[in-house]
């Protein structure tokens, strides 16, 4: 789009001294200009991959209209002074003994977990502990397709929990690799072990954690969007708050990698780049993915105030394709991409902060809409 313009006023130049012309040629231009605004990179390569097995949660969307869906919510909270879900949490006076919920199921619930990718150990753990729970998953309860790259440490504590076995983590882990560099450009390199160094498949973990739940008796509400949460018992539930920061992340899983045996945990070069209004530090993460031995992912992340003039993840994908190959050693022609990955982090200072939209709930009652929408 942006290359419109140049042309425009290349022919006003040529055309100067035959104005009529100049006035036709201009419409013409004009109409044909806003038939075909020009794609950018991103668009082209995403457009070219043919996308299925999308899921809910963050980082497993992969289509160009989700991207474009996300980088307008994001300029929805740079924009907005504060993030107020004021209307989906209802302050109820009495108490919830006092309504009478007829035959309603979610009375009887100790525990309701919204939203299930993660939601799902959670809730697997406290129906381990004998509490009634219930999961709430706006779409269907899925892991994404792309691997999550985690230490086998942190998914040993699942099995210290009692929710997860060493064979499940066997069956889930699509790639393995070692060592794993943190890396400061023109600081030099410090090579670590079993750090971020598995590709577990969301997909395969999250299936075995729902038999186990629902096998404990556990009952998921997928297809079902909490909608509204009416609070009894008069308990202080604080508004929300836009996020003090935000990390943004743009990357893709892609084949044709020769060099494919170690993992970046972290790679920083040390500029800073200017992108629209902001100066903006980028950092990577790059790591060998299952779907085969030339298969690599690779993450470009960065950290902003949420705030007008803020770049989109579209604007952070036109970088990556240029930083990418050069920050790999690669070609980009070199490269099939099999999916193009993005997400955003909202991050908050202080949880525990008046207002963070992390606070306890007591006695709550859930409106569940019936919806399918993509995060
Ligand atoms: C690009 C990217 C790459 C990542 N890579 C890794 C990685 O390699 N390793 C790793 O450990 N982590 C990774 N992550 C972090 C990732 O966020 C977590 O691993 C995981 O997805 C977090 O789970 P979650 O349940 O907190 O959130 P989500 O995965 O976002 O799940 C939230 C769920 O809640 C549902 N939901 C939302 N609103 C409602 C509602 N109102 N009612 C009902 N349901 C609702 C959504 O549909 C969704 O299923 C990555 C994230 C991104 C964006």
């Amino acid at each position: 789009m942006s290359i419109l313009p140049v042309q425009f006023g290349r022919s006003m130049i040529f055309h100067h001294h035959h104005h009529q012309q100049q006035q036709q040629l201009m419409r013409r231009r004009r109409g044909r200009m806003s038939i075909t605004p020009r794609a950018s990179r991103t668009q082209k390569i995403m457009e070219n991959i043919s996308v299925t097995g999308e899921a809910g949660g963050a980082g497993g969307s992969y289509s160009y209209n989700t991207l474009k869906r996300l980088d307008q919510l994001w300029s929805n909270i740079c924009l907005s002074d504060t993030r107020q879900p004021g209307d989906v949490v209802l302050d109820f006076s009495g108490s919830l003994s006092d309504v009478d919920m007829g035959n309603n199921r979610m009375s009887t619930f100790d525990v309701l977990v919204c939203g299930g990718t993660l939601g799902i150990f959670v809730a697997t753990a406290l129906i381990s502990k004998g509490l009634k729970v219930g999961i709430v998953e706006r779409n269907l309860l899925k892991g994404r397709e792309q691997e999550w790259n985690i230490s086998r440490k942190e998914l040993l504590e699942l099995v210290q929990v009692g929710i997860l076995s060493e064979y499940d983590i066997e069956q889930a882990t699509m790639a393995k690799f070692n060592p794993n560099r943190c890396g400061f450009e023109g600081k030099g390199d410090i090579w670590v072990e079993d750090i971020l160094n598995l590709g577990i498949s969301p997909a395969k973990l999250i299936d075995s954690m729902k038999i186990r739940f629902t096998s404990l008796g556990g009952i998921i509400f997928e297809g079902h969007g909490v909608d509204r949460i009416f609070v009894y018992d008069d308990r202080a539930i604080r508004s929300g708050k836009k996020p003090d920061g935000v990390c943004l992340v743009v990357g893709t899983c892609a084949r044709g990698f020769k060099d494919n045996i170690t993992s970046d945990v972290i790679f920083s070069s040390s500029s800073t780049k200017t992108v629209g209004d902001t100066k903006l530090q980028y950092f990577w993460e790059a790591f060998p993915a299952g779907s085969g031995s030339m298969d690599r992912t690779t993450y470009m992340f960065t950290y902003v105030e949420a705030k007008p003039g803020q770049p989109k993840l579209e604007e952070l994908l036109e970088d990556y394709w240029d930083l990418m190959p050069a920050y790999q050693g690669i070609d980009l022609e070199e490269l099939e991409i099999l999916r193009v990955i993005y997400g955003i982090f909202p991050t908050f200072r202080d949880r525990h902060n008046a207002g963070s939209p992390l606070t306890t709930l007591q006695e709550v009652v859930l409106d569940l809409d019936e919806e399918d929408t993509v995060e």
